[in-house]
């Protein structure tokens, strides 16, 4: 009973005593310290420790909030914590303070005399933790309570975002932390060598400043969070000071380069690429000031231009979705993430949202999400011009198709056209020919009637003529005797007289075709002249001749010419001339020695053969 009763006072006295004192934590839980804090606001920043020790109660404030954020000004605030230990052993406790860019922070009463001293504008090693944030071991005995007072001075966010633990939940959250912020580093380097490779792949330069925004918004974070100084630069602290609203600019400049370059605004109306213009132009200034000029100026220009082109990224994205840019969705829900993160983490910095672990990092994750959707809407991209491409080439084909047709058909049309030309042709060149061979064979009929005699259709006086000579030279060239006819119907004009001239006519043709008969295919008969025929034997010699002519004499004799029932009798007279040619030339005069001798013939008493004989005839 009495050991209850001793325990419970040991609950409840240092209860009492330790009013408005923090406990501290056990397992792993963790306290924001902020409603045990008061501070007291240093505008100069020129009081010392000892002075602040003096200060009356009533110069003291509650923080009230979870968090000690004060936002930005540059003035030191002192703040005051009472911590108690009520276990009844001592554990390794750590306040940790997770605004790592501070530029001073002091602490007294965490061990003993020695004084923290730490912050980024100190050098890393000052620290008593090697550690990206602030971490300050606390260590309190038994029921023992402490005071603990903090300095904190910066030009930044005067921001303590501090929690109280265990060393053993500390070194757990820790880990946790390190796994987080390796998976989030590792995801920005994944995208940024993604992007990179698609630029050397693609040579289209939106990836190029997307991978380049990526590399610079992973800087700004790898300083915001501490692993610059602890890592890069421990010692360069005004560098390190600057290297914050720098890379936040370079962040925003490569970020205007991509927006630019994604939403194709230099095909967009004047307004944009003048926003653009004025955006990037400011961009540069922060950046010149980051590099060269005040510190504060530089870091509030950097979140002014940051939370400016996130707005104006926001809208222009909007803007440029509406006027039917379909990648723009993608964009603008990016735009929107990162401006909420972004708006988030500003808000905090001024202490007008909580510090947690959320809002610590939640630029962080709302980039992460940003990054990761930007990443989606370039690949998108790369889809968008995949089928564009696809589509301009299936427009191509099917225009070639189209314009295969149309030569398809015009081929056709000009093979038709070529057809019907050239049945054209034909049939025109068959008519030609035909009219040709019609005007030759006309021709040949003409020529051939030129040749013959009307009345009879024996040769003519011409053709006698030429075939004559044609003869004689034959028969000169082989040696061989030829014979020449000359033939006179009997009084033939009383004929005439006395059955009229149809008459002689009809015993014309009668005579005629008597000879002819007689005669062989190679042996030529021609009417000389009126009742004159004149008959050319080839090949054959006086006695042939002597007895040809008999057979005509004694033929036609016998053989009187029917015409109208009535026989009209016909006699005639012959003068015959062969022999082997021997002078050339001398065809006509053979026709006149065969004339000579039916002269002979008629004198004689006509209806007799006379042949012309060299020694008579020279007589006569
Ligand atoms: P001869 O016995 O001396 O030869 O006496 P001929 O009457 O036969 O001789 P002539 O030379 O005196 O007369 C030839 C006649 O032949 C004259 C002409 O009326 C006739 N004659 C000439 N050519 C034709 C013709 O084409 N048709 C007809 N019907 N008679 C013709
Ligand atoms: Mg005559
Ligand atoms: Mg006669």
């Amino acid at each position: 009973m009495t050991a209850a009763l001793r325990l419970l006072m040991l609950l409840l006295l240092p209860a009492l005593s330790w009013a408005g004192s923090l406990p501290l934590p056990i397992g792993q839980a963790q306290v924001l310290p902020g409603p045990y804090m008061q501070y007291w606001k240093d505008p100069s920043g020129s009081a010392d420790f000892t002075d602040v020790r003096n200060l009356p109660d009533s110069a003291w404030q509650e923080v009230g909030r979870r968090d000690a954020s004060f936002g930005y000004g540059g003035s030191a605030y002192w703040l005051r914590l009472d911590v108690h230990n009520p276990h009844p052993r001592s554990l390794g406790w750590v306040l940790l303070v997770g605004n790592p860019l501070l530029d001073q922070l002091d602490a007294y009463g965490l061990d003993g005399t020695r004084i923290y001293r730490a912050g980024d504008q100190r050098p890393f090693d000052w620290r008593w933790v090697e550690h990206r944030q602030l971490l300050l071991p606390l260590q309190v005995g038994p029921g023992e309570k402490r005071r603990i007072w903090l300095r904190m001075q910066t030009a930044g966010s005067a921001n303590l975002s501090a929690s109280l633990m265990t060393r053993d939940a500390f070194d757990h959250q820790e880990q946790r932390s390190l796994l987080l912020q390796g998976l989030f580093f590792g995801a920005l380097i994944a995208m940024f060598i993604y992007n990179l490779s698609i630029f050397g792949i693609t040579r289209d330069r939106n990836y190029l400043w997307y991978s380049l925004f990526v590399a610079s918004f992973g800087f700004y974070q790898f300083i915001q969070l501490g692993f610059a100084l602890q890592w890069l630069w421990p010692n360069a602290l005004t560098w390190h000071q600057l290297s914050f609203p720098f890379a936040s600019a370079l962040a925003t400049l490569f970020g205007i380069q991509f927006t630019y370059g994604v939403l194709e605004l230099d095909k967009a109306p004047k307004a944009y690429r003048r926003t653009t213009s004025i955006l990037k132009a400011y961009t540069w200034l922060v950046l010149g000031m980051a590099l060269f000029g005040p510190y504060t100026p530089a870091l509030m220009g950097s979140f002014v231009i940051v939370a400016a082109c996130a707005i104006a990224a926001f809208v222009i994205t909007l803007l440029r979705w509406r006027a039917g840019f379909a990648a723009a969705r993608l964009f603008a829900l990016g735009w929107f993430v990162l401006i909420s993160a972004s708006l988030a983490s500003i808000l905090t910095g001024t202490g007008l949202l909580p510090y947690s672990l959320l809002t610590l990092h939640i630029q962080q994750i709302g980039g992460l999400i940003e990054m990761t959707v930007f990443s989606v809407a370039l690949a998108a991209r790369i889809r968008q011009a995949q089928e564009a491409e696809r589509t301009a080439q299936a427009r191509l084909i099917d225009q070639e198709r189209r314009l295969r047709n149309e030569q398809a058909k015009h081929l056709e049309l000009q093979t038709k056209i070529s057809e019907s030309l050239d049945q054209h042709v034909q049939e025109r060149t068959a008519t030609l020919q035909d009219t040709l061979q019609q005007l030759s064979r006309a021709n040949l009929r003409l020529a051939e009637q030129n040749r013959r005699d009307g009345l009879t259709g024996l040769f003519n006086r011409q053709t006698l003529n030429e075939e004559l000579v044609r003869a004689y030279a034959r028969a000169e060239r082989s040696r061989q005797s030829i014979a020449v006819l000359m033939l006179d119907l009997d009084h033939f004009k009383q004929v005439n007289d006395r059955y009229g001239h149809l008459a002689g006519d009809a015993c014309l043709r009668h005579a005629a075709e008597r000879f002819q008969q007689r005669l062989r295919s190679s042996d030529l008969l021609a009417r000389f002249g009126g009742e004159e025929f004149v008959a050319l034997l080839d090949n054959t010699d006086l006695t042939g001749a002597l007895d040809l002519a008999e057979q005509l004499r004694e033929d036609l004799a016998q053989h009187p010419c029917p015409y109208q029932q009535q026989d009209i009798p016909l006699s005639l007279s012959i003068g015959l001339y062969a022999g082997v040619p021997s002078e050339p030339g001398c065809a006509e005069h053979w026709l006149d020695l065969a004339d000579r001798a039916l002269y002979r013939a008629k004198a004689a008493g006509r209806n007799r053969v006379v042949c012309y004989d060299a020694t008579a005839f020279s007589d006569a």
